[in-house]
């Protein structure tokens, strides 16, 4: 058997082909919210975006949450999950203060930093192998509001990137910030991956802070669109998505803009969008995100953009990022120090596999890592090479445990 969340997982990691699958949507209580302290209780089928409900308004938030507010507590953890702010914050794992683990034995072990703390590592990212999180205790972060000052940024190649990650500022930002408090610690880089030559990595940079001193309570105001039937095959390819791209870009027609924005609209873009992945067609889409090692990040991120614009495959969104130095919460955590790049193409079988085993290449002679819970498709010794960890993992996995992912990334 293996537990189930919202299914938001984009390879088999949240499958069990042949096997049981424990749907948790029953796991939906609350159980304890400080307001003095923000540390919350609830059952792990409860969804990100159900706790922020409750606790923005109460002047709290989530550490860290994914791009997606519909994801269980289960699922951030099994998977780890990394935000915007990894840099600042780390993963989901990071923050959490324990959680109970019920075995198919029927043994129920509390398990925290301090004890059970193999467990605990284990089962932080630990795909939902070790058993199943009952409920789970998070520290919450305070905040004063639920707006998040925004800049977004023209980012002409991939050199523009880093020199923003790495904190220089923009000669027009100079003063141009006055008012809006740090906007540091979410970022996140989206990029057109058509772009070539010199211009590899253009695109737009945005970052963002927690905005101080506005209204507690308000509206997101976001208008809820919903993708009615699946696209025609072929519909999202290179000219749809350079026109795309053209018009996303035109976001930074400035070279800085500055706004607020409610925290959906920042953090969860694709939220206001019901069953954006009909966009993709019948087929669906694969996503690649990888990390690499910080130290040849710009050759290697080079390489991939690179390889995706001369394959003819039409990445609709590609995501760049800077994952901070910290040590990874979990035994198979994925988010690592290093450069994370994800980047999703339309399924047009055999040259999108053929695109997808050249990027894993780049990733494994850097010495990277590809995310478990965005792909269905990579190698045993990919996985291998990149979670050394997979073998004293192993030990923790519960006998009655196992996913379609495992499987294969196991498989001899
Ligand atoms: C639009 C979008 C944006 C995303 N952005 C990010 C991002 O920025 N960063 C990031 O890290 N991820 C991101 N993700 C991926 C997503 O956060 C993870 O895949 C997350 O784990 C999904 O949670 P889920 O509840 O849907 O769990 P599922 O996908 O159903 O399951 C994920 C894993 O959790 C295990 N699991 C679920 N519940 C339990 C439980 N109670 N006990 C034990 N194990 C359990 C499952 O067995 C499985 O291994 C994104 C996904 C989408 C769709």
């Amino acid at each position: 058997m293996l537990p189930g969340g919202l299914a938001r997982s984009y390879g088999d990691s949240c499958l069990n082909e042949g096997g049981t699958l424990l749907a948790t949507s029953a796991l939906d209580r609350f159980i304890a919210f400080d307001r003095d302290s923000g540390v919350i209780r609830c059952e792990a089928g409860i969804s990100l975006a159900q706790i922020l409900d409750l606790v923005v308004p109460a002047g709290w938030f989530l550490p860290v949450v994914p791009g997606t507010g519909h994801v269980t507590v289960g699922g951030a953890i099994a998977n780890d999950v990394h935000g915007k702010n990894h840099h600042v914050a780390g993963s989901f794992g990071h923050h959490l203060r324990r959680f109970e683990l019920l075995r198919s034995d029927g043994s129920r072990t509390l398990c925290s930093p301090d004890a059970n703390a193999e467990l605990f590592r284990a089962t932080v990212g630990g795909l939902g192998l070790t058993g199943l999180i009952t409920w789970a205790e998070i520290q919450l972060r305070p905040v004063t509001s639920p707006w998040f000052d925004v800049e977004t940024i023209r980012m002409e190649n991939l050199d523009r990137f880093f020199a923003l990650e790495t904190g220089a500022r923009p000669p027009v930002l100079r003063g141009g910030t006055s008012g809006l408090s740090p906007v540091s610690e979410y970022s996140v880089a989206w990029v057109d991956a058509l772009a070539r030559g010199d211009a590899v990595g253009r695109g737009v940079f945005m970052r963002a802070g927690h905005a101080a001193g506005a209204p507690a309570a308000s509206e997101p105001g976001a208008s809820r669109w919903s993708i009615p039937f699946d696209f025609p095959a072929g519909t999202l390819n290179r000219h749809s998505v350079g026109l795309f791209n053209a018009l996303y870009r035109s976001r930074a027609s400035r070279e800085w803009r500055a706004a607020r924005e409610h925290y959906t609209k920042y953090l969860f873009p694709l939220d206001g969008i019901a069953r954006w992945n009909r966009m993709y067609g019948a087929r669906g889409f694969l996503q690649h995100q990888s990390v690499v090692p910080r130290a040849d990040a710009a050759v290697k991120i080079r390489e991939m953009l690179s390889a995706v614009a001369a394959s003819g495959e039409a990445s609709f969104l590609t995501v760049l990022k800077i994952f901070g130095d910290h040590e990874p919460a979990g035994l198979l955590s994925f988010a690592r120090p290093g450069v994370t790049l994800a980047i999703d193409l339309p399924m047009r079988r055999a040259s999108t596999l053929a695109l997808l085993e050249r990027l894993d290449a780049v990733v494994r002679d850097a010495g990277g890592a590809i995310y478990p819970a965005k792909d269905a498709r990579m190698s045993a010794e990919t996985f291998r090479a990149a979670f050394p960890e997979w073998k004293a993992f192993q030990r923790h996995i519960d006998p009655a445990f196992s996913s379609s992912f495992w499987r294969r990334v196991t498989a001899r």
